[in-house]
């Protein structure tokens, strides 16, 4: 729980951390306050998300039709650097997990499974939108991964936060799935940032991508379809492999995303194994090391460990 920084400590905060900043016009008075009634903060963590576009930092400042602006209070470009975009409460992190957030508010790990979208993210959660496609083909240029982490990393330094008070989007909003790079290792590359001086570490990290563990998938693919609807085994190994499964084709995207690996989901599986050359058991829906590992890499969303 920490009083939101200002518009100066935050210019201060990132520039420390060694980030070039770029300034909006009209960023540090652009915010959500006036218009919902509702102040920004206490502020008890920061939030990473890909913007799943391209060229999208005036729709970050303007809003969408649907979603009021700001969007986030910093975007970050593939080749345009870090820009301020808002300054107190912004339309980024929407509806959450609230057991997620008091995980972060305690900086506890692993965070729990966000299975719930019942508390109010944009109170309390500084965001970064990162431009990207999202696709998991669409690469992050270190240059720019290398920005996200500082940044991350100013922040937290600024409020004697530790890497434990950054998440994802994916980890507090059921059926998010962004950022598309793995969270464990950003927060590992901010421990690293936030044990030099401001400014220091000079050593350019690489995102990693989003990790399934087979046999947590394995389980979920067992148990969730004769469960309760909306049984949830194995929350973020379910997503992206239903977002892979959504994105060769084999799933519709309305029973993606809710964390259950339900009979729809083993049932597309199936037909992913099918496509494989797979016939009888081994097609059964239920996935293996080969057939997962090639919709990771067909996908780009992720890689398997056993
Ligand atoms: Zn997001």
């Amino acid at each position: 729980m920490a009083t939101p920084l200002t518009a100066a400590a935050t210019l201060t905060a990132l520039r420390s951390e060694g980030l070039t900043v770029h300034e909006h016009a009209g960023w540090s008075t652009h915010n959500r306050e006036a218009a919902t009634g509702k102040a920004f903060g206490p502020v008890i963590g920061v939030l990473i998300h890909h913007t799943a576009g391209h060229g999208d930092k005036e729709i970050c400042y303007n809003g969408r039709s649907d979603l009021p602006g700001p969007l986030c209070h910093s975007w970050l470009g593939k080749t345009e650097g870090l820009w301020m975009i808002g300054h107190g409460r912004a339309n980024h992190a929407g509806l959450v997990d609230l057991d997620v957030l008091n995980a972060l508010r305690a900086e506890a790990s692993p965070l729990p499974h966000d299975d719930q979208a019942n508390a109010d993210g944009n109170d309390v959660l500084y965001g970064l939108e990162i431009e990207n496609l999202g696709n998991g083909k669409d690469p992050y240029p270190d240059v720019q991964y290398r920005q996200a982490v500082l940044w991350a990393a100013a922040l937290c330094r600024a409020h004697g936060w530790t890497e434990k008070s950054v998440a994802g989007h994916k980890e507090v909003q059921p059926g998010k799935i962004d950022p598309s790079f793995d969270m464990d290792g950003f927060r590992a590359d901010v421990k690293k940032q936030l044990a030099t001086k401001p400014g220091g570490g000079t050593t350019t990290p690489t995102p990693t991508k989003p990790k399934v563990d087979l046999s947590q998938l394995i389980a979920a693919a067992k148990a969730d379809p004769g469960a309760k609807q909306g049984h949830v085994t194995y929350m973020t190994g379910t997503n992206l492999a239903e977002a892979a499964l959504v994105k060769l084709g084999y799933l519709a995207k309305t029973y993606a995303g809710d964390g259950s690996f339900g009979s729809t989901t083993v049932k597309a599986y199936a037909a992913w194994q099918r496509h494989l050359g797979y016939t009888g058991a081994d097609a059964n829906g239920i996935p293996g090391h080969t057939s997962l590992t090639q919709l990771g890499t067909n996908t780009g969303l992720f890689t398997v460990v056993a």
